[in-house]
């Protein structure tokens, strides 16, 4: 994997509880150059902090857009625009997920081992596709950002009671960067 210098990422990370995670994404529908340019933004936003998958919300925006990579290699980078997820198979299975709104809290979350999306390329082109494994777990995981819903909604009740105090400190956290902002 490449390094990607810190300072001069375009995109910095929405945390928990910024209210753009709790917005639904809404549609592209202009397939140009800005588009390009955001989804090239959002991949090396997702390397720099070591992330498999990001969504669009997750950056500020409101745009039905994730970007995913399972593997770390350059030819594996997937970026599905307008995605909707037309079925879900397979096994439910528990897995531990992590994600960049949520820094630093682990939880795991039960969900379908399989799912079939239909999306457009960066073209505007349709396809559609089927994902198992770590990449199906990736591209659910990211789906729901899209729908505003998020890791704290899939806890058991047992990870919510344990994360609790980091919960809050999130909330802290993002109350005082508002107010400082306000004060600005
Ligand atoms: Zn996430």
């Amino acid at each position: 994997m490449t390094e990607t210098p810190r300072t001069k990422l375009e995109f910095s990370l929405s945390l928990y509880p910024d209210p753009v995670l709790r917005r639904p994404a809404v549609a592209i529908d202009h397939f140009d150059e800005g588009l390009r340019a955001t989804v090239s933004a959002m991949f090396e936003r997702m390397r720099a902090s070591s992330g498999v998958g990001l969504a669009a919300p997750q950056v500020g925006l409101g745009l039905r857009i994730l970007v995913l990579n399972a593997t770390g290699r350059p030819e594996d980078d997937l970026a599905l625009i307008n995605v909707t997820i037309l079925e879900r198979s397979g096994p439910l299975t528990v897995f531990e997920e992590g994600c960049l709104s949520f820094p630093e809290i682990y939880a795991e979350v039960k969900r379908p081992e399989r799912c079939k999306v239909k999306y457009c390329d960066l073209e505007g082109r349709q396809f559609e596709r089927e994902f198992e494994g770590f990449e199906s777990r990736i591209v659910q995981h990211e789906y729901d950002h899209l729908e505003g819903v998020l890791l704290v909604d899939r806890m058991s009740p047992a990870d919510k009671t344990r994360h609790r105090a980091a919960l809050a400190e999130l909330v802290e956290r993002f109350k005082t960067r508002a107010s400082s902002k306000v004060a600005r």
